[in-house]
């Protein structure tokens, strides 16, 4: 007997261009269309009901799911390696519905103090009103982080690199220690891209991302997503579905066009952040560098065990002279939008107190350990040489 056809694994850089876009239908359109449309009609009763019920495939009403936002869902399934996916409208509403469709009042979480802003504000100010208990380890600190999940507990958080001073997480070890007493364990893989880390590979159970970031990697759509087995998947979607936070048909159509070139993009920037990196560190203006692709940061080790792709595009670096020298620095740089965002074709820069930590005060951040004279720079595809010489017309002392 013939075995039943296998289609082949393919690699990242192909399943960014046709995963969920391979359509075999003659006369159709080569690119995933905008169906912008809230419902979707049916004559026949019977087959909208058996849609309904999810019975036979078809969409009913896009607040549950619609052609496009399915095309992109099923390209990050592909390149994270999982079973299942389901979108939402932003990064933070994958992180919210991820986190409140599986805990409930009682339940423990463990995570570290530098997950991004708005997802420590989640930790700080709406866990603690459902009755979840929040511990939040020191990021860098192994040991405090497997006691942690040893006393018990039913989510382990992780986010690696984290935003904005590029700490870095085992997420195996930390896996390990989670799955010994049952817990979940979500990891944002926002930073790293599925290009330089597969978070399920290593043990994590759900992956989730800001698509706003790398994935679309243009700076105009926000969105988000989680991926990972279909039951816990299936449990996020029905949270969401009920809870509303759809993602929008043409932003999904924005992503999809954007992770076309998602693995060159990537490529790229983790190239240009290796070498401007390298270039920050042996200047004197800067005090410190935080990237965990040059051999001096701490836990370079744990990048070469985990993100065979590459460190990725952002870094963060401390200038002499505090919070005035970042304000005098910021205007003179010619290729960079002062924004809070990441991950896009140009390069972006802006300190943690008006981008990433800005709901979180002064006192907390320096108690986070994030410095403010810290500038957080997300490398573009510009030519890295071009990006250096702005840096150093920018950071030149003398500028009579
Ligand atoms: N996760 C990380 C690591 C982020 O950097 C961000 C935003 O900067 C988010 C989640 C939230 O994403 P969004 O802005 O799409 O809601």
């Amino acid at each position: 007997m013939t075995p039943p056809y296998q289609p082949p694994t393919l690699q990242n850089g192909t399943e960014s261009v046709w995963g969920g876009e391979e359509q075999r239908v003659s006369g159709w359109p080569t690119q995933v269309p905008i169906v912008q449309s809230v419902s979707f009609g049916y004559d026949d009763l019977d087959e909208w009901q058996a849609v309904a019920l999810g019975q036979q495939p078809g969409h009913i009403y896009s607040r549950n799911t619609n052609p496009t936002v399915a095309a992109f869902e099923e390209k990050v399934r592909l390149l994270e390696r999982a079973e299942a996916a389901t979108s939402f409208a932003s990064g933070m509403a994958a992180v919210s519905n991820t986190i409140f469709s599986l805990l409930k009042p009682g339940d423990r979480i463990v995570s570290v103090k530098d997950t991004y802003g708005g997802t420590n504000q989640l930790f700080r100010e709406f866990l603690p009103k459902i009755q979840v208990d929040v511990c939040l380890c020191d990021t860098t600190d192994p040991e405090q982080i497997e006691l942690q999940i040893r006393r018990g507990c039913r989510l382990v958080y992780l986010e690696t690199p984290t935003n904005p001073t590029l700490k870095l997480v085992d997420i195996e070890r930390t896996a390990q220690a989670a799955h010994e007493v049952e817990a979940i364990v979500v990891t944002d893989n926002t930073f790293a891209t599925p290009i330089n880390q597969l978070p399920l590979g290593l043990g994590s159970d759900l992956v989730l991302h800001s698509a706003s970031k790398f994935l679309g990697g243009h700076a105009d759509a926000l969105g988000g997503i989680v991926c990972g087995p279909k039951e816990l998947v299936q449990s996020i979607y029905h949270y969401r579905e009920i809870t509303g936070a759809a993602l929008d048909p043409f932003a999904a159509y924005l992503l999809l066009r954007g992770m076309k070139t998602l693995e060159i993009r990537v490529a790229r920037q983790n190239a240009s952040a290796l070498q401007v990196a390298r270039y920050l560190e042996g200047h004197a203006a800067v005090a410190r560098v935080y990237y965990p692709g040059l051999e001096s940061h701490p836990q370079h080790h744990i990048a070469e065990k985990q993100m065979p792709g590459g460190v990725g595009g952002v870094m963060s670096f401390v200038l002499h002279g505090g919070y005035d020298a970042v304000k005098a620095f910021l205007p003179r740089l010619r290729f960079a939008h002062r924004a809070a965002n990441l991950g896009s074709v140009e390069t972006i820069v802006g300190p943690p107190a008006t981008t990433s930590h800005v709901e979180v005060s002064a006192p907390d951040r320096a108690a986070m350990g994030i410095p403010e004279a810290l500038v957080r720079y997300s490398t573009g595809i510009e030519n890295p040489q071009d990006l250096i010489s702005d840096l150093e017309q920018a950071l030149a002392r003398d500028r009579s």
